[in-house]
């Protein structure tokens, strides 16, 4: 168990900074869906610290070189890393303050550059999580060969284990690999978010976007833009802006349910039954 909340974060404060810092007030956020999200307002000024004592020992560890993977690329602002521990991660605190006019222009053109940092392979250096599933990312060459092998097949695995989808299911999954090659663009590597829906997006002290909660690697581009619509999608400017800044090859709208394959079947391996009729309604639109 963890020790009062205000010690912990002090403990959390004095280990990432290397110096005391005392806790004026601190506020539970909602919004995240695995662990504890709080803002610290401090002496040394506001914070933001989210902790998990189950949490998988690397898990905080990998967010954070996935956040300073984005920061990096110098393209959409990304919180700083402050520290990180087993049990906490400590992050510049995101002011969300009303989003400008060309808040979404912006974002678009923004996605749309970090999209143009490419890489020689697929995938990361390292495995990530999505959510609190691991995420593997051994390299290869092909993207529709990493999107399979490395997306939709281990979590379609996993799935059918767990017994949420049937021996049916997966017969039309192996269709659907099949066919792949000549359903979606072999794009080059681009660099993803990789978790990107609304709840992962906020607006900066200038009135920007700010990028929380990533599972970054190098993927199809596509991919990113798919996730996006999937709880009812972004406004219409974004859409636009990362168009003209970044041409989607013609008929994405057409393609987009295949790539949301493996969010929904992360949803199906973290929340259950729930999410398999949008598995089915996929696979029942490109397999027999
Ligand atoms: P989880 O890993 O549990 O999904 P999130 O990273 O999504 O947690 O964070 C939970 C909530 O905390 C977010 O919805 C957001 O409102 C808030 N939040 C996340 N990061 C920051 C930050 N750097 N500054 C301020 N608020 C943040």
């Amino acid at each position: 168990m963890f020790e009062n909340p205000t010690a912990f974060f002090e403990r959390a404060l004095f280990q990432s900074l290397g110096k005391s810092v005392s806790i004026d007030e601190y506020m539970a956020l909602g919004g995240g869906s695995i662990n504890q999200a709080v803002a610290l307002n401090t002496s040394e000024g506001q914070f933001f610290i989210k902790y998990n004592e189950l949490a998988p020992k690397d898990m905080f560890a990998l967010e954070a070189q996935g956040l300073q993977t984005l920061r990096e690329a110098e393209e959409i602002h990304i919180p700083e890393v402050l520290g990180v521990g087993e049990d906490f991660l400590l992050l510049e605190f995101i002011a969300g303050r009303r989003t400008k006019n060309n808040y979404w222009e912006d974002f678009g053109q923004s996605l749309a550059r970090l999209h143009r940092h490419t890489n020689a392979c697929f995938g990361l250096e390292h495995n990530n999580y999505i959510g609190r599933l691991e995420q593997i990312n051994d390299s290869l060459e092909n993207g529709i060969d990493f999107f399979i092998e490395k997306r939709l097949k281990i979590q379609a695995g996993k799935a059918f284990y767990e017994g949420y989808l049937s021996a049916a299911m997966l017969r039309q999954f192996d269709q659907l690999y099949a066919k792949l090659p000549g359903l979606i663009p072999n794009e080059k590597p681009a660099l993803l978010h990789g978790d990107l829906w609304s709840g992962n997006v906020m607006s900066n002290h200038l009135g920007l976007v700010a990028l929380i909660d990533p599972a970054v690697y190098y993927g199809l581009r596509e991919t990113e833009i798919a996730f996006t619509h999937m709880f009812g999608g972004f406004h219409q400017r974004f859409y636009e802006a990362y168009q003209e800044a970044f041409l989607l090859e013609p008929g994405f709208d057409n393609r987009k349910d295949i790539y949301n394959l493996y969010p929904l079947l992360v949803h199906v391996n973290l929340f259950g039954q729930g999410y398999v009729s949008g598995v089915q309604r996929t696979l029942n639109k490109y397999c027999q």
